[in-house]
C-alpha cells in the first residue's frame, strides 16, 4: 500500500532521511519508534506530500505522489494524517469539522456526509458532542474526533505522528483503544508512538529508526525480546 525506495531527504546540510526503503503492505500496522530528531516525523510528512524528498521513489496505492493540484488533494484525502496537536478548525462544529472535507473533497451531499459522520463520531465514542466546538471538549475527545474527520475521507492508510503525547494520562487510553479497534479492523496504519504497550499489542511491525535511518524493523516480540543493533539496545534500555 505504501512503498518507499532509496528516500533521500535533506534540511540544509542535515541528511534527515537516509537511504530509506519500507513497504507496508494492505492492512498491515507499522509502529515507527526511536530517538527525538531520528527522522519520524519527517518520514511520516513525506508520504503525504507535506515535505517533498531530494531523491528516491514513494508510491501509494502503486501510485506515486502528485506534486500538487487536484491529485494532491485526493492523495492527502486518501492517506490521512493525525498529529499530536489536534489541529481542528476552532470556529466550526464537530460535526461539521467532520463533514467538510468529504463535501469539499470528495463532493459528498452535506445529508450523506452528516449520516456517514454521525456514524464515525459513534463508533470513536464522541457523537453526543457533535454540536459544541472543539474547545468545549477535552484532548482526548478532540483527538477522536480528528481521527473521525480522517475516517471520514475513506483514507486507504492513517499516519498517526505521536497522537496521544499532548493528552493527560487518563485520555491516552481511549484514544489508544479507537487506534487497537481501526487496527482491528483492517486499517492500513503507521504509528510513530512512545507508547510500547499499542506496538506489542497492535502492531505487525516495528521499525526502529536513528539518525536518519531504518536500523532495524522487526516482529513487536523479537524486536522487544532480541533487538539486534546497539542502537536499538540503548534505545530500549532509556525507555522500557
Ligand atoms: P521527535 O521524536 O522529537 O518528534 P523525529 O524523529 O520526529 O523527532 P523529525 O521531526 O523528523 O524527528 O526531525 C528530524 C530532524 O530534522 C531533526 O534534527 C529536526 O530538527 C530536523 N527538522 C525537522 N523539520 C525541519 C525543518 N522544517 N527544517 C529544518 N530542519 C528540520
Ligand atoms: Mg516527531
Amino acid at each position: 500500500m505504501v512503498a518507499m525506495r532509496g528516500v533521500q531527504k535533506h534540511f540544509g546540510s542535515l541528511h534527515v532521511l537516509q537511504d530509506i526503503e519500507l513497504d507496508v503492505a494492505r492492512g498491515e500496522v507499522v509502529v515507527v519508534i526511536g530517538p527525538s530528531g531520528s527522522g519520524k516525523s519527517t518520514l511520516c510528512r513525506t508520504i503525504n506530500r507535506l515535505e517533498t524528498i531530494d531523491a528516491g521513489e514513494i508510491t501509494v496505492d502503486g501510485e506515486p505522489l502528485p506534486a500538487e493540484g487536484k491529485a494532491l488533494a485526493q492523495l492527502r484525502a486518501d492517506v490521512g494524517m493525525v498529529f499530536q496537536s489536534f489541529n481542528l478548525f476552532a470556529h466550526k462544529t464537530v460535526l461539521e469539522n467532520v463533514t467538510l472535507g468529504p463535501i469539499k473533497v470528495r463532493g459528498q451531499s452535506k445529508s450523506d456526509a452528516e449520516a456517514r459522520a454521525m456514524e464515525l463520531l459513534r463508533r470513536v465514542g464522541v457523537d453526543s458532542q457533535a454540536q459544541k466546538l472543539p474547545a468545549q471538549l477535552s484532548g482526548g475527545q478532540q483527538q477522536r474526533v480528528a481521527i473521525a474527520r480522517s475516517l471520514a475521507m475513506e483514507p486507504k492508510v492513517m499516519l498517526f505522528d505521536e497522537p496521544t503525547s499532548a493528552l493527560d494520562p487518563e485520555m491516552i487510553k481511549e484514544v489508544l483503544d479507537t487506534m487497537v479497534d481501526l487496527a482491528q479492523g483492517g486499517m492500513t496504519m503507521i504509528v510513530v508512538t512512545h507508547e510500547m504497550g499499542f506496538a506489542r499489542t497492535a502492531a505487525d511491525r516495528v521499525v526502529f529508526m536513528a539518525d536518519g535511518r531504518i536500523v532495524e524493523q522487526n516482529t513487536p516480540h523479537e524486536f522487544f525480546s532480541a533487538p539486534r543493533s546497539d542502537r536499538a539496545k540503548d534505545f530500549l534500555g532509556k525507555i522500557l
